[in-house]
């Protein structure tokens, strides 16, 4: 600005002193306002210009003065525009106002807002423009942010709402109310609580309050209800936003509709954790059942009852009627089963026609076996398909915590074993796992796997019994008896340790060692100078064994010199042959080989008749209990004599067991019963003993002293 102190001509000097005064306050205004005032004569020329712009742009006052037009000082970019709205101004009556951006000294562009207001003098001359500029540049980025904000509040995707500190709604964008159903109107003013469902507890508020308080913020899932009342899951983030002071003034909801992920959800759970047949939970949700049924009886101090239940006579539906029947019998029964449960008791189908069901909060075992009852007879009502009707039924075992191990696993498993316990008695009726009975089974197993090894380290021993015919007294053969020189146990006899291999592969391949043994027995006998009939036992799962008559026979051919008549076949267990028709093809071609038979323990089994009528056996054993007890039961004196008398029906030798006294002797002699064996004769021997003692020439009835245990 000028610095001209000139007084006007004319002027006293108070008005002149008064005038500069005037001027310098003007000029000090002028200078120091915030905007860019400048002013343009009519030829173009700048007449005056506050410091305050030319500091912003870096040209000095004297430059644009000096300058013929300002267009000389100013960036050519910006001069072209400012012409024209000059001339914009001249041409109008009213202000005109423009936008610029004009570089400043700091280096950036700055928007200018111009203002042009065109000057007058007293008589009414055009004097030239007054220019006035406005720096806008950060107001005019507020506006951006602002704008660019709201975009961004308008059209995410997530629903945003502000509220006040009591929860009222200040504000809400589009999505919120897309997702909610309300319309912005309807929802501003509103407390959020309408959206709350009911289905969250009074905790979880109390929880997520507690998180906003403490940290300013909380995220997480909530059920909640739109206006139509339907419900929506919800994905919500809520911040506390605060004031300058540092009070809370507000909070910024923003949420996601996560109902379709959460069906999803729901959908992967039900796969994971429902058998898709019958809508029942399967495995690996009853394992989770399972876990929270033992924490909640130890808990309530009750019984829990685990229940493994496998359908009796499904399989026959399946055959006959095809899988879809099958499938709907089981739907049907997983139905009966779900009905007749508490509520909060679990039935689970592990598959095919498996289900468990747990049974919760027991104070007494009686509740356990009516509620097994009950379930029995509502699958044993009948089952119709299609046109017809079925009857199912269901073994069921049973384990109970605490009376069972704590750990699921194990009580499924006992609940499992006492099933096949089930099943084995009969079926259609529940068997509860009996911890003893298992610990039985256990040692049995251990048994089982020490005869195996003492079998292999030749542990075994075959003593041999005489038996004498009862008029001669002639040694007529031998019962071969297995024994085992246990290492720590000393000598054990075969009650010890065979019911521990029946049925096993162990029995069989004690069966072929006793043969071995005994083969090879006869054999150096015969070289040594005893030529005598060896009777061995061979067991009845032995004697069905497919491979027995080839093993018989290729032991037989290891020994040519050996007569197959010495040796003789004890059948026992005669009540558990299988198929007797199977079992006489067996002793027929073993006869043609030439051994013999005989039915040990006659007269024990049920039906002992009917098998001497079909099995081609020569001897009967007449088993030592009837012998005991000859003299003091009118009974069993009857039966002896009733075998005697059968085996000459059938031209059979009879062999009685357990002679122990002179009596039994005599008697039996009397009764005409062909030979005997017994205690008051021998006691079963080693070999080299029976060698002894058969060369014995005369034999004399006083019980020896024990040659065994
Ligand atoms: P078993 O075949 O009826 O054999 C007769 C059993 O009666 C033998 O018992 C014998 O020692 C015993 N005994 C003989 N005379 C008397 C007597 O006067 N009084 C009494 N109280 N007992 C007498 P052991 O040797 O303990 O054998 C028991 C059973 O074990 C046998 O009964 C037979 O069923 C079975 N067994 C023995 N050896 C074998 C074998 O090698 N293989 C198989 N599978 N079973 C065998
Ligand atoms: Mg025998
Ligand atoms: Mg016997």
């Amino acid at each position: 600005m000028s610095n001209s102190t000139s007084h006007a001509r004319g002027d006293s000097p108070d008005r002149s002193a008064e005038l500069d005064t005037q001027r310098l306050l003007f000029q000090a205004i002028l200078d120091n306002a915030p905007i860019g005032i400048w002013m343009l004569g009519i030829d173009g020329r700048m007449k005056f210009i506050n410091d305050t712009f030319c500091d912003a742009v870096g040209v000095t006052e004297q430059q644009f003065v000096a300058s013929r037009h300002y267009a000389e000082v100013l960036p050519l970019s910006i001069t072209e525009n400012c012409i024209k709205s000059d001339r914009k101004c001249y041409e109008q009556v009213e202000p005109h106002v423009s936008m610029e951006w004009l570089p400043f000294v700091d280096g950036r562009d700055h928007l200018l807002e111009i203002t042009k207001v065109k000057l007058f003098d007293p008589k009414g001359s055009l004097l030239g423009l007054i220019g006035l500029a406005v720096d806008i540049t950060e107001r005019k980025a507020a506006e951006d942010r602002l704008h660019l904000t709201a975009k961004v509040f308008e059209n995410t995707l997530e629903g945003i709402t502000i509220t006040d500190v009591s929860g009222y709604v200040i504000e809400a964008n589009a999505a919120f109310c897309k997702i909610t159903g309300y319309s912005r109107e309807e929802i501003v003013g509103k407390n959020l609580r309408i959206l709350q469902s009911g289905l969250q507890s009074t905790s979880f508020y109390e929880t997520m309050w507690q998180s906003i308080l403490t940290t300013g913020c909380w995220q997480g899932e909530v059920w909640n209800r739109k206006k139509n009342g339907e419900l929506y899951a919800e994905w919500l983030s809520i911040s506390a936003i605060k004031n300058e002071d540092g009070q809370v003034a507000n909070y910024l909801g923003v949420s996601s509709d996560i109902t379709e992920s959460k069906q999803h959800e729901k959908q992967l759970n039900r796969i994971a954790h429902y058998d898709a047949l019958t809508g029942l939970p399967n495995r690996t949700l009853l394992d989770d059942r399972l876990k929270q049924a033992v924490a909640r009886a130890v808990r309530e101090q009750s019984m829990m009852a685990v229940c493994y239940l496998d359908l009796d006579g499904f399989k026959s539906i399946n055959d006959s009627m095809g899988h879809d029947a099958g499938d709907r019998a089981l739907i049907e029964i997983a139905r009966r089963i779900k009905d007749t449960i508490r509520g909060g008791e679990t039935v689970a189908r592990l598959g095919g026609d498996e289900f468990v069901v747990l049974l919760l909060g027991l104070e007494r075992g009686e509740e356990c076996s009516m509620a097994l009852d009950r379930l029995l007879s509502v699958i044993a009502e009948p089952i119709s398909i299609g046109d017809k009707f079925f009857v199912l039924g269901a073994s069921i075992g049973v384990s109970i915590y605490p009376m069972d191990d704590g750990d699921t696993d194990t009580l499924l498993r006992h609940a499992d074993q006492a099933m096949y316990s089930a099943k084995q008695s009969g079926k259609n009726r529940f068997h509860v796992y009996d911890l003893a009975l298992d610990q039985r089974a256990r040692n049995q197993q251990m048994l089982l796997q020490s005869v195996q090894h003492g079998l292999r380290i030749n542990q075994f021993e075959l003593y041999y019994q005489p038996k004498i015919n009862l008029c001669t007294q002639a040694l007529v053969g031998v019962e071969a008896l297995i024994r085992w020189n246990h290492p720590e146990s000393g000598l054990l006899s075969p009650a010890r340790f065979l019911s521990a291999v029946e049925n096993t592969d162990v029995d069989i391949a004690i069966g072929e060692w006793v043969i071995a043994g005994a083969l090879r027995q006869i054999a150096s006998w015969r070289i040594a100078g005893l030529d005598t009939e060896v009777s061995i036992n061979i067991s009845a799962h032995h004697l069905e064994y497919p491979g027995f008559i080839d093993g018989l026979q290729r032991q037989l051919e290891l020994h040519p010199d050996v007569p197959a008549n010495r040796l003789q076949i004890e059948v026992l267990e005669t009540a558990a042959l299988d198929d007797i028709a199977e079992v006489r093809l067996i002793i027929e071609r073993c006869s043609r080989l030439g051994v013999g038979f005989a039915l040990d323990d006659f007269g024990t089994g049920y039906s002992s008749l009917s098998y001497l009528s079909r099995l081609p056996v020569d001897t009967l054993k007449i088993d030592q209990s009837f012998v005991r007890n000859l003299t003091a039961s009118k009974g069993d004196h009857a039966i002896i004599l009733g075998i005697i008398a059968l085996s000459r029906a059938f031209e059979l030798k009879t062999v009685a067991e357990g002679i122990e006294t002179e009596e039994h002797f005599t008697t039996l002699l009397e009764m005409g019963c062909d030979i005997g064996q017994g205690y008051l004769i021998a006691r079963p021997m080693v070999a080299a003993a029976l060698f002894d003692w058969a060369a014995r020439p005369i034999r004399l009835f006083v019980p020896t002293a024990p040659a065994d245990q």
